[in-house]
């Protein structure tokens, strides 16, 4: 295989395309988050809040400063059968398809704390609004009340309370609103925004019925999948790369970074000890940026 790079040469990205600010439930500020990005020597980044675009203005105007490139991003939550994150790459304020699907999503988060207090409640297990002890700028979600949950000693750990109450299916789970991801794409590509898979190894569907809705997420302007995450293994982290590529589709990579690395999110740059052609595909994000905004 060869690769015929379109870049200067002399350029190498250290890309951590995901992470996330107090703008959603990140514990650092967007300023703080690039200071750390500076420090473990990343140099391009993305801002990807939840459903939310306010932390973008000041982490760029941070990330000039810093001089580190920042892309402005978006991970929005689609609601199938299941939840499925997409990632959004240049997306600005502004776009009425896309400010219209946030609002949705951020109202129907906010009624879904009532319904999920009420819910508890009658289960014997009283939650009030202050025990989710939500920091401030960020909404309730299932983490926060699990945490609360745990606190208040009803459940052993955070895993326990989404296993027996909170999680899909388990009696104390609220559904959310309807948002197919076909019509994320689709807003995303209307304002020339690049919509990208986002974890494909936590979607918990059988693999060839995921590789068949991945077709059909092409189809619908699907533009790449993000292979680099904290929660792949190594295996499943060239699974996808090699779906991405097979399809002509970008790889991207993140550390989902949130605050503090568990589990399920990585430390700024995490990623990229595994992730081999960090500049080359990092590039042909910023490419594609230049061609659809060009
Ligand atoms: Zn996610
Ligand atoms: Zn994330």
């Amino acid at each position: 295989m060869t690769f015929a790079p379109t870049f200067d040469a002399n350029r190498t990205w250290m890309p951590d395309l995901h992470m996330h600010t107090i703008a959603s439930d990140g514990l650092l500020s967007p300023r703080e988050l690039v200071m750390r990005t500076k420090a473990q020597g990343v140099n391009l980044m993305a801002v990807t809040d939840h459903d939310t675009l306010n932390g973008l203005e000041d982490a760029s105007i941070a990330a000039r400063e810093a001089g580190i490139r920042l892309i402005p991003g978006i991970e929005i939550t689609t609601q199938g059968e299941e939840e499925i994150h997409l990632l959004g790459y240049f997306v600005q304020k502004g776009n009425a398809g896309l400010d219209d699907l946030l609002a949705a999503i951020r109202h129907d988060r906010a009624e879904r704390e009532p319904k999920f207090l009420r819910r508890l409640g009658e289960m014997g297990m009283p939650v009030t609004h202050e025990d989710l002890q939500i920091p401030d700028g960020t909404m309730f979600s299932r983490p926060l009340l699990a945490h609360a949950m745990t606190r208040l000693g009803y459940v052993q750990s955070v895993q326990d309370a989404f296993g027996r109450y909170l999680g899909v299916g388990k009696p104390a789970y609220i559904p959310r609103l309807h948002v197919p991801i076909e019509q994320a794409i689709s807003i995303l590509r209307r304002m020339r925004a690049v919509p990208v898979l986002a974890h494909p190894g936590l979607i918990r569907k059988p693999l060839d019925m995921l590789n068949t809705l991945l077709d059909g997420w092409v189809n619908a302007g699907l533009m790449g999948i993000e292979a680099f995450h904290p929660t792949h293994t190594q295996e499943a982290c060239r699974y996808w790369e090699k779906a991405a590529r097979n399809r002509g589709l970008l790889v991207t990579g993140g550390s989902d970074f949130h605050g503090l690395p568990d589990e399920l999110h990585g430390e700024v740059g995490h990623m990229l000890t595994q992730w081999n052609n960090a500049t080359q595909d990092a590039q042909a994000l910023l490419d594609c940026a230049t061609q659809t905004t060009g």
